[in-house]
């Protein structure tokens, strides 16, 4: 039986984006929410909702067994989980298919791989994607991570097998301090994440962030869908993404992309997934797989025309890739700047009521996000209110008309990082394009000066 009815098990604007792919393709959708969320956009536009829980997202939005009662009692023959929350859970994808509900996900067992960075890097090393040097494999002992390190030249990094979020990672300089840093990110890691598991890799010193969206059909055939740039970061956290990169070659993108959905296809993978790398001197270094619908989706979509929930659902559901290699075709550029409600430029979050909301429009632009004036925005979740995203057929074009639509946007009633996008399209660097990812939290150390 097709799918006719998707749970939606996530909140604010990637639940409205899920939503508005559902009923483009005559699908039901079924809300589920938290009782700060009564009022939310996503609760308002969906055809049936459900309350799971009070505001603590462990008690509603990760709450799996309210979630599952939630699809019995609306009949939800599918459950979309976004991005964050339950959406690499493999154990939650695991027991949404034991419930006879169709996952709209990639295997579970694949999730699991992806999950745990060690055996990830082993995957993808398999697979053929170049990897940083680094330790094959987890290491314990000080004597043999002394030696890899001396192999690959410091600095190295020590990274937590269980880690995530950027956190639990050690930068190491030199031999003397490689002991003391490795007890350190071993006790850190087992108090953050319950597993003490470290590895090491080379520390990479000035690299871009570079990510191929890839989907596979589950049964052996994958495509690629080019790169997006995403350095501009601070705490690791994506604040600016663009597609595509502005240092990547059309014959580099055929080639990395290749490799990618060759791989996703010797795997077997199902559904969208996105495979992050750092990128340094013309070198691409594997780092993780998201096994997920990304925040920054919208800019792979406006270059290449795919909806790419409306594929997720299409291959839950069975159905081939809608498109294949040579079908797709990559124009122009986009860019997407991340709204949060927080200061902009000391990132204080700033919750609270908005009284009034405009949002920017125009050709080629895209706003995603469930504001509307006289809506309070609750304190207990990511502090992402919209995303701003625009096209243009070139990357200065883009760039003119996404200052326009910055300047077209009013949030009232609380902050919001609107300023700090507008004054970074005023720096020669971003307007070149000429940035690592430590750019942004150096900008920003400077501007404080
Ligand atoms: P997480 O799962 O915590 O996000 P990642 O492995 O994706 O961890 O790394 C997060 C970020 O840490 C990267 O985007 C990059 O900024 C930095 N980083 C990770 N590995 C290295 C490395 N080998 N060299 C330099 N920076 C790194």
């Amino acid at each position: 039986m097709a799918i006719s009815r998707i749970l939606i098990a996530n909140r604010g604007e990637i639940a409205l984006r899920i939503h508005r792919a559902a009923k483009e393709m005559g699908i039901e959708t079924v809300a589920v929410h938290s009782t700060a969320d009564a009022d939310a956009m996503h609760v308002r536009l969906a055809d049936h909702a459900v309350c799971i829980g009070p505001p603590s997202a462990t008690d509603s939005y990760l709450n799996v067994a309210a979630i599952i009662s939630a699809a019995e009692i609306a009949q939800a023959d599918a459950i979309h989980p976004g991005y964050g929350f339950l959406s690499e859970n493999a154990k939650f994808a695991e027991i949404v298919e034991a419930h006879d509900i169709k996952w709209i996900g990639p295997k579970p067992e694949h999730i699991r791989t992806m999950g745990d960075k060690v055996e990830a890097k082993r995957t993808a090393g398999a697979l053929g994607l170049p990897l940083v040097p680094g330790s094959d494999g987890a290491v314990s002992d000080v004597a043999e991570a002394k030696k890899i390190a001396d192999e690959i030249g410091y600095p190295v990094i020590i990274k937590a097998a269980s880690g995530g979020g950027g956190r639990g990672m050690k930068v190491c300089e030199s031999p003397d301090t490689l002991e003391t840093l490795m007890k350190q990110a071993g006790s850190e890691a087992k108090a953050a994440f319950g597993d003490a598991t470290v590895y090491i890799e080379k520390y990479l010193g000035n690299p871009r962030h570079i990510e191929f969206q890839v989907f596979g059909d589950g049964n052996g055939n994958a495509i690629h869908l080019g790169e997006r740039d995403c350095s501009l970061q601070r705490r690791h956290q994506k604040v600016l993404e663009e597609a595509p990169s502005p240092v990547i070659t059309s014959e580099e993108r055929d080639r990395m992309g290749t490799i990618c959905a060759k791989a996703m296809a010797d795997m077997g993978y199902r559904g969208a997934g996105t495979i992050e790398f750092l990128w340094e001197n013309g070198e691409f270094y594997f780092i993780e797989m998201n096994t997920r619908l990304q925040v920054e989706h919208p800019v792979t979509e406006a270059i290449t025309g795919v909806d790419l929930v409306r594929e997720q659902i299409r291959i839950a559901d069975g159905k081939p890739l809608s498109v294949t290699q040579d079908e797709l075709h990559f124009t122009g550029h986009a860019i997407e700047c991340r709204i949060n409600a927080e200061d902009p430029f000391t990132f204080a979050p700033s919750p609270g009521l908005v009284h009034t909301y405009h949002a920017a429009g125009g050709m080629h632009v895209r706003v995603d996000s469930g504001l509307y004036a006289g809506y309070r925005i609750p304190p207990y979740y990511d502090s992402m209110i919209a995303k701003l995203i625009v096209y243009g057929r070139t990357r200065e074009g883009c760039i003119m008309r996404l200052k326009r639509a910055l300047d077209e946007m009013v949030v009232e009633g609380v902050k919001t990082s609107i300023p700090l996008h507008r004054e970074l399209l005023e720096q020669p660097d971003v307007l070149s394009g000429d940035y690592s990812i430590k750019w942004l939290e150096e900008w920003l150390k400077e501007r404080e000066d």
